[in-house]
């Protein structure tokens, strides 16, 4: 399947972890969106004339030949940390603005732990919530490890048995996974697909215009240091797949 040509207009898709009200981190600075920051990214999309699309609408401007908008984003915050709740979600529905958030199936209402000190997750009632008020989720595999240093079987479970588990939590269908830590191999990409999921996001960073195929969806991720400057040029310029 292949990508819209290159001399379309760029489509970045956004990638936010923690977004909320977090004083400088000493590390991992991409993992972390100030609210205020967050709402002055949306304001300005706004102002700009952004369209903010959905997976759905991404995927389909990009593999099935609908027009692509001269300016979109797609907005997806991974783990599903209760702070979205709280700042994102409130932020998101006063701009009109959706999102996709990937969920680790078997740690819902639970404490993240692939690393120390992580805020709690959201419970499966407020998914249930958000999702009909119009949020959209996605699996981030069911536990949060690296599939690409699992046993074949072990991949399987995490690919499909999340799949299974949040189509269950949410009665609808869940067509998009993202890899945890961006940690993929063939055989993983593979499964996504034959699991039926419509795409898998990488954390490779690019324009989604130069994915090599939906099962390798390049990102951009918005860190704690992207002044509304840094934002603006991360989501005007057509980026190459690196990496
Ligand atoms: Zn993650």
């Amino acid at each position: 399947m292949n990508v819209r040509p290159p001399e379309s207009p760029p489509l970045s898709i956004l990638m936010y972890h923690q977004i909320g009200r977090y004083p400088r981190p000493d590390a991992h600075r991409a993992l972390f969106c100030h609210i205020d920051r967050f709402r002055g990214q949306l304001r300005y999309l706004k102002l700009a004339g952004f369209k903010v699309l959905s997976l759905a609408e991404a995927y389909r401007c990009l593999f099935q030949g609908e027009p692509l908008p001269k300016r979109s984003v797609v907005i997806t915050v991974d783990d599903g940390f209760d702070d979205f709740r709280e700042f994102a979600w409130p932020a998101l529905k006063e701009y009109d603005c959706t999102a996709t958030v990937f969920l680790v199936s078997t740690l819902v209402g639970k404490s993240a732990d692939w690393l120390p000190a992580l805020p709690p997750l959201m419970d499966a009632a407020t998914i249930r919530q958000l999702h009909s008020e119009g949020a959209h989720f996605g699996s981030h595999a069911m536990t949060h490890q690296r599939l690409s240093k699992l046993s074949p079987e072990a991949q399987r479970n995490e690919i499909f048995g999340s799949k299974a588990a949040l189509e269950d939590l949410l009665g609808a269908e869940v067509p998009d996974f993202c890899y945890p830590y961006g940690d993929y191999d063939q055989r993983a990409r593979d499964l996504v697909e034959e699991a039926g999921y419509r795409t898998g996001l990488t954390c490779i960073r690019g324009s989604a215009n130069t994915s090599h195929n939906p099962f390798e969806l390049t990102r951009k991720a918005i860190s704690y240091g992207d002044n509304l400057i840094g934002f603006m040029w991360k989501v005007h310029m057509k980026h190459e797949r690196k990496g």
